[in-house]
């Protein structure tokens, strides 16, 4: 057929290499026409519901029209410009808006493009401070088990537990990885699970303690690799042992960032002050790809110096894109005008009920909130989260999407995310189906 009559599915079929998809047996992709609030509508008019929040970057809701108006009038007045030795007022402001929403001790700003690209960063950032220093023997990073940072190379070695990146084991950077005290309601022994952790972090800092450039963590709760909570205090106690053998805390908000874990940042939850948070993802409210690395005076100071020698040589084309910088003030601002916290609040509280109900189903194990996000893991007790070649997650996709929602589960983890705009009838219609797809597949799960 010619490509100039073929429709978007076929073309993409013929040209497009999609992310994190297994292309030779992976269902066509769903062409998508427009959205609107927690909906994705399909060129054929089909409704979707979006719980996942678009693989977890919405935060108000698709195509929010105040952040339309402000991307359009930025694209009308500075679309783009070189970030070295020029800026402009949206990256200014932007950076004054998240100083001011972040502890005190983060007050500069180092942008770039996307989670993995603001990990990268800080990375970088925590080893080239000890080089800065003088400090040549911190050159190992400390990470928990299950950790998912992004796709880049210093990203993929500090989540290397994720088991997305076997092929790349031999070119990795090196690093300690000690256990995550995952938890969920009703559990009997977090207690026990969070001593063997921190028991383990002891005598990885006894032996390695001096040799560490940083450690990386996403607070609260571990994302891809399955919705995992901890308690707050277990994340506080990790960063302040850590922390007392100087090594520095580099918190990744890349997912818990703009309201998702129920405050603007997880770190406010886990009383934590890192020495670098990474944000990306929610930044701009889902519009636009945009990241921020934001670090210390103490760590910022460690790279002034007379000549280039200390300084941070990292950078990227699109470096405070003022676009992006537009729609993530535009974003921000909306968590006043909106009340987006009060509906994340009242969004929880509705998965409580799900939750509850959901855990009376045969195999259905592990119940868990936190924020907007609501999860359960499916099958045997002690089955843990996260194994993406369960074909059991492709089967639920595909029953949920026959029902209208957009659902991704993470192997056997089934989560909802939804968007801060959801309606309480969208919500309510959202669990009444994913509770009817839980009990129709029991059978693929659920011990006899
Ligand atoms: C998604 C994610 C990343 C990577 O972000 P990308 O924009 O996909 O590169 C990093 N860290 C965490 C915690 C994430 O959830």
């Amino acid at each position: 057929m010619r490509e100039e009559a073929m429709n978007t599915v076929d073309l993409d079929q013929r040209h497009v290499w999609h992310p994190f998809s297994q292309e030779q047996t992976a269902p066509a992709p769903l062409p998508v026409a427009r959205a609107k609030g927690a909906s994705l509508y399909l060129e054929d008019g089909q409704e979707l519901l979006d719980l996942a929040s678009s693989w977890w970057v919405n935060v108000h809701g698709h195509c929010h029209p105040a952040i339309a108006e402000a991307l359009a009038g930025q694209a009308r007045t500075l679309a783009h410009v070189i970030f070295a030795g020029f800026t402009h007022a949206p990256a200014a402001q932007l950076a004054q808006a998240l100083v001011r929403a972040l502890p005190r001790p983060l007050n500069r700003v180092f942008y770039s493009d996307n989670g993995s690209t603001a990990v990268e960063a800080a990375l970088k950032m925590a080893f080239q401070s000890w080089r800065n220093r003088g400090e040549r023997r911190r050159t190992l990073f400390l990470a928990f088990e299950g950790a998912y940072h992004g796709d880049t190379f210093g990203a993929m070695s500090v989540g290397r537990s994720s088991g997305f990146y076997a092929p790349f084991e031999d070119v990795l950077l090196k690093v300690r990885f000690l256990p995550f005290a995952e938890t969920w309601q009703g559990d009997k022994n977090v207690e026990q699970r969070e001593a063997a952790a921190l028991a383990a972090l002891d005598a990885i800092l006894k032996r390695d303690g001096h040799r560490l450039a940083g450690f990386i963590a996403e607070p609260l709760v571990q994302g891809a690799s399955g919705m995992r909570l901890c308690r707050p205090e277990f994340l506080r106690a990790v960063c302040e042992r850590v922390a007392a053998h100087n090594v520095p805390v580099i918190l990744d908000e890349v997912m818990t960032g703009f309201g998702r874990t129920g405050t603007l940042f997880a770190l406010e939850q886990a009383g934590v002050v890192p020495d670098i948070v990474c944000l990306s993802k929610g930044l701009t409210g889902g519009f636009l790809p945009l990241a921020a690395t934001v670090a210390t005076s103490a760590v910022y100071e460690t790279f002034l110096g007379q000549d280039f020698s200390t300084a941070f040589a990292h950078g990227h084309s699109y470096t405070a894109n003022p676009l992006g910088c537009a729609a993530a003030l535009a974003s921000l601002a909306l968590f006043e005008s909106e009340g987006t916290l009060a509906r994340i609040a009242a969004i929880r509280q509705a998965n409580m009920r799900w939750l509850d109900e959901a855990a009376t189903l045969p195999g259905v194990t592990r119940p868990r909130a936190l924020g907007s996000i609501a999860a359960v893991n499916l099958g045997p007790e002690g089955n843990g989260g996260g194994d993406y070649h369960s074909s059991l997650g492709p089967k639920l996709k595909a029953r949920c999407l026959e029902l209208g929602l957009l659902v991704r589960p993470l192997g056997n983890v089934v989560y909802l995310m939804p968007p801060a705009c959801i309606t309480p009838e969208e919500l309510a219609r959202a669990h009444g189906l994913t509770l009817q797809v839980l009990r129709e597949t029991a059978h693929l799960y659920a011990p006899a």
